[in-house]
């Protein structure tokens, strides 16, 4: 249960195993209203139809209400997401998308000059976790992967002339410019048969029982569906207007609400990895696109105002372009299904992208509501497993985030000393009693690992929360360590080796986009942490 894969697929079942309801049941569920044409909208529309192909799919979209535009970092599941669960091709998404690797967070956090890396192959521990904190003081080089970040290199040779990846052993993710992405899902939803609608809804008409019977479009046009999936962005027109649905806030854990935007030139280096870097009153992401780097500084509109924000970006970070501003909440809805209406991306739920975490809960929320929906509101309702099956997994994603805050002893200004002082942790305060007593978590006993997994459930599993507080330098007993120094010493070495050979970045990702067989090999080898194995373990095929 400490494989984060593993624990995604407790909730979400298999893909649909629903079939078409009777020509002449009057409460079949067939027409589908996607309300919003952002990246929740889109993904929402392509699943519905990839999974039951009967559904009559329209997507809803006003032009006058932009996209937010931005969250490009992703995480491993989200590559499985993509190619098993869609059925998007891998070459086309090289080709019009352009994604780059993102093999972990690479954290300027914590006591150490250095930071962290936050490798997505920790459960691996290929190299050891105990031993680089034991020889080195720092958990950097613990993993293959996290090696690799710190080389700027990905796990692709050259063999001869010829590519050879070994990135089928290595879980990584995409990095994905929101722009490129977005526009791509609109076109492959056009192929797909998914119809669209430009029309900015202005009222939502309520039948009895929490029900839309119909929404009306500013232009007077009536818009009527079976099931309306409220991918409406902040606004959450239909959930959160319409509905008045009760909002549960995040505020007391996380204090930020803003971000400042700019985009820099990488001078032609492409990170393998997304960086998260402490700022005076927030963080600073990094997101590598081929062209540029990404950078968004989140903080909080209490700590500094927005032009300050700006002026400690551009000083950080001279060349950068004209910042551009965007406002968020931290937090959930009590409910993300009622009636015939469900909310999915942030007209549901939304946290700042620290983990990376938007685009896993948009997918793991439209796995969850496929593998539930029945084919007819005749059929039995499963609405109260899903809310708070849902709800478990953003309150477990606030509390991961809050001790990103709690322990960042990186910097004294006053913002970073009141999330030191304040930020509520008290829903992962039992775990952080357990790890005050012996660390790594992973590395004790079954019965204590079972124990914290019920008890603070996390998508990262132990794994993740070692990194997080191990790379910290949160105070902790160290557990001694089971093999002797010169085991880890010979495996350090033989992935210094694997890392001295390998490509940088830039050229392991043109070698993909080159050579099909790469993506292949990744997602139908049945030894690939990618492929159909791991894919149908977790639903996803
Ligand atoms: P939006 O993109 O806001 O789309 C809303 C849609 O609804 C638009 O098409 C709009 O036209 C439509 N709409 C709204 N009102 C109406 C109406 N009345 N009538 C008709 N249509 C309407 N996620 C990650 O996974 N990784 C990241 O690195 C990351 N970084 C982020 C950084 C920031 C600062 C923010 C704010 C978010 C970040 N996210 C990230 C989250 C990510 O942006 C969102 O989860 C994702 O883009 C989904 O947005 P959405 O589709 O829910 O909403």
């Amino acid at each position: 249960t400490t494989d984060p894969m593993a624990m995604l697929g407790t909730l979400a079942a298999t893909a649909s195993d629903v079939p078409k309801p009777e020509d002449n049941d009057p409460k079949a569920i067939r027409r589908i209203g996607v309300i919003g044409g952002g990246t929740a909208g889109y993904l929402a529309a392509l699943a519905l139809k990839a999974k039951r192909p009967w559904l009559d799919v329209t997507l809803v979209e006003s032009k006058s209400i932009p996209i937010i535009g931005v969250g490009e970092a992703t995480v491993s599941w989200f590559t499985l997401f993509l190619h098993h669960y869609l059925g998007i091709d891998p070459q086309e998404l090289y080709a019009e998308v352009k994604p780059t690797w993102k093999l972990g967070i690479r954290f300027d956090w914590g006591p150490h000059p250095d930071g962290f890396m936050g490798p997505f192959d920790w459960s691996a521990d290929s190299v050891g976790l105990q031993g680089a904190i034991r020889t080195t003081g720092n958990i950097n080089g613990s993993t293959l992967g996290s090696a690799l970040m710190v080389a700027d290199r990905a796990a692709v040779y050259d063999v001869g002339g010829s590519p050879l990846s070994l990135m089928k052993y290595l879980p990584f993710a995409y990095h994905l410019d929101n722009g490129r992405l977005v526009s791509y899902l609109a076109r492959l939803a056009e192929r797909r048969g998914i119809h669209h609608v430009e029309a900015t809804l202005d009222d939502v008409v309520l039948g009895a029982d929490e029900w839309v019977d119909h929404v009306r479009a500013a232009d007077g046009r009536e818009l009527r569906f079976d099931l309306y999936i409220d991918c409406t962005g902040f606004r959450s027109r239909l959930l959160g207007q319409a509905l008045k649905t009760r909002y549960v806030s995040f505020a007391d854990s996380l204090f930020t609400d803003s971000a400042v935007t700019g985009n820099i030139d990488h001078g032609g280096t492409i990170k393998p990895y997304t960086q998260a870097t402490t700022m005076n009153a927030g963080w600073c992401w990094c997101i590598p696109t081929r062209e540029s780097d990404h950078r968004g500084y989140v903080y909080s509109s209490s700590a500094i105002s927005d032009d300050e924000a700006a002026h400690e970006l551009m000083t950080k970070y001279p060349g950068i372009s004209e910042p551009r501003v965007v406002r968020f909440r931290s937090g959930r809805y009590e409910q993300a299904w009622r009636g015939n209406v469900i909310g999915i991306g942030n007209s549901y739920g939304f946290v700042e992208p620290l983990e990376s975490t938007g685009l896993l809960m948009i997918g793991t929320e439209i796995q969850t509501l496929l593998s539930t929906l029945p084919g007819s509101w005749a059929d039995p309702q499963v609405r109260d497993a899903v809310n708070i099956g849902l709800a478990q997994h953003w309150d477990a994603i606030r509390w991961l985030l809050a001790i990103h805050y709690r322990f960042n002893t990186r910097k004294t200004t006053p913002f970073w000393k009141e999330c030191v002082s304040s930020v509520d942790v008290s829903g992962f305060q039992p775990l952080l009693d357990v790890y005050a007593g012996g660390a790594p978590l992973s590395r004790r006993s079954p019965l204590v690992q079972d124990l914290l997994n019920r008890v603070a459930p996390s998508f990262f599993g132990l794994f993740g929360i070692d990194y997080l507080l191990l790379g910290q330098q949160v105070p902790t007993r160290l557990l001694p360590m089971d093999e002797p120094v010169e085991r880890w010493k010979a495996r350090r070495q033989a992935a210094d080796v694997l890392v001295r050979h390998s490509l940088p970045t830039r050229e392991a990702l043109e070698a993909f986009g080159a050579h099909a067989e790469l993506n292949r090999q990744l997602l139908g080898d049945e030894d690939s942490w990618a492929g159909p194995e791991i894919a149908r373990r977790m639903g996803l095929l």
